[in-house]
């Protein structure tokens, strides 16, 4: 039997990126990468119990060094990436006119230069193994939406969209395909203030066609799909995946 696929997921110990990793854990490694230690080995000791198999590393995104550690620890330990899924996110309430220079950066390092400097990487590594392998970037349907609040991650968003796009068509000659999935308003730890509050959930759902927020399990079936023989032909593109959220904001 051939070794199985490779596939490395940051953020991995929570919400979308634990559900991006189980799902993928029927097809691939996993390497399950996270910030938090504790929180990314959960998600692996999970898979494990599935019968899956997974690889918990932590590593902070937007670190070059870790990043470079992250992907070395990857290869030693299954010599390949097929896939890249950039999910690792953090979300802040701010006002523009008292939006701190520090958040900016903050959320813009995380947000956008973590996929950037983990996707340069796994490329290059890509590249060199002859892996015709896929990336996929996890965005927001704020990536096009303005709102108030929110204008660091918002921007940053925009950015991944955009970086998707400009890798597709830089690493189309090698085969790579780059493209980005926008969630909607979905349910994980990141809207915990919402989900604890009905009125909030209630609102919200009142604005969102299908009526409900999303699942992290919706979105990682997002993710397979792209990563799949189902998508061969799909690449530089932008897979909405919102209830309709953003049809009538
Ligand atoms: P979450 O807070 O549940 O999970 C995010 C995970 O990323 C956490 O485990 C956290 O520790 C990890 N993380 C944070 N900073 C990191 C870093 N520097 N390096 C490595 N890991 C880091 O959030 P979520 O809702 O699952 O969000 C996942 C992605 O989906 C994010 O990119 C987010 O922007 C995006 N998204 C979420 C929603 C939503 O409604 N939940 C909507 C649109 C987009």
């Amino acid at each position: 039997m051939s070794d199985p696929a490779v596939a490395l997921v940051t953020g991995a110990g929570s919400g979308i990126g634990r559900a991006i990793a189980r799902r993928l854990a029927d097809e691939y490694a996993v390497v399950v990468n996270d910030v938090d230690a504790e929180a990314a080995t959960e998600t692996a000791v999970e898979i494990e119990q599935d019968g899956g198999d997974a690889t918990a590393i932590e590593a902070d995104v937007a670190d070059h060094d870790a990043v470079d550690d992250l992907v070395d620890r990857t290869l030693d330990a299954y010599g390949r990436i097929d896939l890249l899924v950039n999910n690792a996110g953090i979300e802040t309430v701010y006002p523009f006119t008292d939006l701190p220079e520090a958040e900016w950066d903050r959320v813009h390092d995380v947000n956008l230069k973590g996929q950037f400097l983990l996707s340069q990487r796994v490329a290059n590594e890509m590249i060199d193994r002859d892996v015709a392998g896929d990336i996929v970037n996890v965005s927001s349907v704020h990536d096009v939406l303005p709102r108030t609040e929110k204008i660091h991650y918002d921007t940053a968003k925009a950015g991944v969209l955009m970086l998707t796009k400009d890798m597709a068509l830089e690493l189309a000659e090698h085969g790579i395909s780059v493209n980005c999935v926008a969630p909607g308003a979905i349910e994980t730890p990141m809207n915990a203030e919402l989900l604890d509050d009905p009125d909030e959930i209630e609102r919200m759902n009142e604005r969102i066609p299908w009526g409900r927020m999303g699942k992290p399990e919706e979105i990682a079936d997002a993710v397979a799909f792209l990563a799949s023989q189902d998508a061969t032909y799909v690449t530089g593109s932008r897979l909405c995946v919102d209830g309709g959220l953003s049809l009538d904001p």
